[in-house]
């Protein structure tokens, strides 16, 4: 059975996301919180722009890691959720189908609806999406950027590669790297991740 993703946001859009009294959510054997996109988008941004500009590059860079190690295990514990078998599994029979399920569990948190593009199993995966937070974020305060800004998806696009590809969990993580090679924020018409198996 192929993966159905508008079932799936189907399904999931439906879930109550409320916070307990600490605020945390409890969603497929994890928690998680809810937070404005306007205050993680300012704090990326302000972060970068507080280094001198020979450090920007590596700020971003670090930024995406950060990502993508919090996907790498946020994700994992979807995975090994009762919840993830009973929607997921009857639709996943091979690495490809479980990707393709990340993505779609991906695009349920509103930060940016990614579309698959390409996909050299094992060795490269591109995905787009027309509407990052984080490029709209950046456009809303900012003039056009000379670089791109989207870091959260940058980060989870290669942490799910980790996720798929990767060595055993928990050995996988960095197995991939990611970078984003359009984005709106600089004035493409979309954003654009690329995978590929890490050289570091
Ligand atoms: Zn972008």
């Amino acid at each position: 059975m192929a993966v159905d993703e508008e079932f799936i946001i189907e399904q999931l859009t439906k879930a109550d996301l409320i916070g307990d009294e600490r605020g945390l959510i409890s969603f497929f054997g994890t928690y998680l919180t809810q937070i404005y996109a306007d205050f993680s988008n300012k704090m990326f941004f302000r972060f970068q722009k507080a280094l001198t500009p020979h450090l920007q590059k590596a700020a971003g860079v670090l930024l995406a890691n950060a990502v993508q190690e919090c996907g790498y295990f946020t994700f994992r514990g979807f995975i090994d959720s009762p919840d993830w078998e009973a929607l997921m599994g009857p639709m996943i029979d091979t690495d490809e189908d479980m990707l393709y399920a990340l993505v779609a569990l991906c695009n349920v948190f509103g930060v940016g609806k990614l579309k698959v593009k390409e996909l050299i199993p094992g060795e490269r995966f591109v995905c787009v999406t027309y509407n990052s937070i984080e490029a709209d974020g950046y456009l809303k305060e900012y003039d056009k950027s000379d670089k791109s800004q989207c870091y959260t998806l940058t980060g989870l696009s290669a942490g799910l590669m980790d996720l798929v590809y990767g060595r055993e969990f928990p050995h996988g993580l960095n197995t991939f790297e990611a970078i984003e090679t359009k984005c709106r924020a600089k004035g493409d018409e979309y954003c654009e991740f690329v995978v590929k198996r890490a050289t570091f």
